[in-house]
């Protein structure tokens, strides 16, 4: 065990500098008691319960082994006590749609992946409070071992729940340039989706799609039945990448579990939102922030601090070129972004009015799509989008949770992982407070947050924290 908390630390520094290593050697300390807890905060639990005034909690080796009132706690034996009042404690959030290793910078090329890049980015979530992830269909194998690796253990970064990688029809819209993951008949499909449940892959991706009209075609409903049947008969769950409403239309009626992203090509309707409902269809991933960052040629944060300790300088500096700003403004698909990103807003609004059910997701990875910034965008786009800020946390929960089949994270109650998220200010009263992050655990252990860390500079190079 020793030799392991050492190697956690080692690979943190190199991640975060000198100032978090010094962190993470006193950390390495606290966890060597095993039992903390934390007391009089406001509890908001995951469930979608309202929140509970002068709460407590017990970690016992990781896990939660007594929450409750605060005035009923009966402190353990040696526990290392701290007292948060005025604070608000949360699960962990989880960002159901991820891409890992991708990028260098905001380069995107796959020989990029490598498990030293993942964990930087897992890292990362977890600073942001993201305690666990599910990857859509872009990793290598090397997904795999470092998956069962954390979930064998207590690991110090957000968790994976992965797809493997996800099928595409060839010559249609999906997947990443260097991954072989095209198929042309529905018998390779299904030898996809055998290969990806036989390597461990924790539900089934598909992509439906033809980016704006630019490829001559969307995978056909002979492919995409075939991959859903398959992963059923898997004992997994398909998800699919969709775009527009003749294709989620399509995929509900085959059977589909649930979407990556909201329909985007028009209104969806009641028949649409009825069906989704009557066949228990999620919004998995609505993937707002995805969709609003298209529509800006330079990003509107990136004098943020929330932001820009998760970047180097030289990615704000690129973010801010003029030569930048002029390519994407020059590109043929630019101003189709607005509508769609006004679509999704509008299409995911009435799901969550017409009671079908939602998570919360991203599609951070890709090209300037920032892992865990991203989560916090999204949440406060699904309350502008007309949500209350308890629903959003609740879908990035315990419902995002649920969906996953993860039945030991996603709430803060008895038995479960202590992934936890600790806030100075209540988000209930306004969703941007998921940003005043004062701690996160991760299967009990105490990770360096965003206001700790200044990426690819020297500690104090970022300013006061808050
Ligand atoms: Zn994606």
């Amino acid at each position: 065990m020793r030799a392991r908390r050492n190697s956690r630390s080692l690979s943190s520094s190199r991640i975060f500098g000198l100032a978090a290593a010094i962190l993470c050697g006193a950390l390495a300390g606290a966890a060597s008691a095993e039992t903390v807890a934390l007391r009089h905060f406001t509890l908001i639990d995951g469930t979608g319960r309202g929140p509970a005034a002068d709460q407590a909690l017990v970690i016992t080796d990781g896990r939660l082994s007594w929450v409750g009132p605060a005035a009923k706690l009966k402190l353990p034996a040696g526990a290392r006590v701290e007292d948060l009042r005025g604070k608000y404690v949360l699960p962990g959030l989880i960002d159901s749609h991820v891409h890992l290793g991708l990028v260098n910078g905001i380069a995107q090329d796959i020989k990029y992946q490598t498990p030293e890049s993942i964990e930087k980015q897992l890292h990362l979530y977890a600073a942001y409070g993201i305690t666990s992830v599910q990857t859509l269909g872009t990793e290598k194998d090397l997904i795999f071992p470092l998956r069962n690796a954390e979930r064998a253990g207590r690991p110090d970064m957000a968790r994976v729940f992965t797809v493997g990688q996800g099928v595409v029809f060839k010559g249609s819209y999906g997947g990443v340039p260097g991954l072989d993951q095209s198929v042309a008949t529905p018998e390779e499909a299904r030898r996809m989706v055998d290969a990806q449940v036989a390597k461990g892959a924790d539900a089934i991706k598909l992509w439906v799609d033809d980016e704006f009209g630019t490829l001559s075609s969307r995978m056909p409903p002979a492919i995409s039945s075939a991959v859903i049947e398959e992963a059923r008969k898997d004992g997994k769950k398909s998800i699919a990448h969709i775009f527009y409403y003749d294709n989620a239309s399509e995929l509900t009626r085959e059977g589909i579990n649930a979407f990556a992203h909201e329909v985007r090509d028009r209104p969806i309707d009641t028949a649409l939102l009825g069906r989704m409902k009557a066949k228990g269809v999620w919004q998995m991933a609505a993937t707002l922030s995805r969709e609003a960052s298209f529509t800006y040629t330079m990003l509107p944060f990136l004098d943020d601090p929330f932001f820009a300790r998760g970047v180097t300088p030289e990615v704000l500096a690129e973010l801010r070129s003029p030569e930048r700003v002029k390519k994407l403004a020059a590109a043929p698909n630019f101003s189709k972004y607005a509508p769609t990103l006004r679509n999704a807003m509008a299409n995911f609004a009435a799901e969550a009015k017409a009671g079908v059910r939602y998570g919360m997701g991203t599609d951070s990875g890709p090209s300037a799509r920032f892992p865990g910034y991203f989560a916090h965008w999204e949440l406060e786009l699904m309350v502008r989008a007309g949500i209350t800020p308890l629903q959003a946390i609740t879908a990035a929960t315990g419902h995002n949770a649920e969906f996953l089949g993860a039945r030991d994270i996603g709430t803060v109650q008895a038995g479960k992982w202590a992934d936890l998220l600790v806030l100075d200010k209540s988000p209930l009263a306004d969703i941007r407070n998921t940003r005043t992050i004062h701690e996160v655990f991760v299967a009990g252990h105490k990770v360096p947050t965003i206001w700790q860390i200044c990426t690819g500079r020297s500690a104090d190079a970022c300013g006061k924290a808050e």
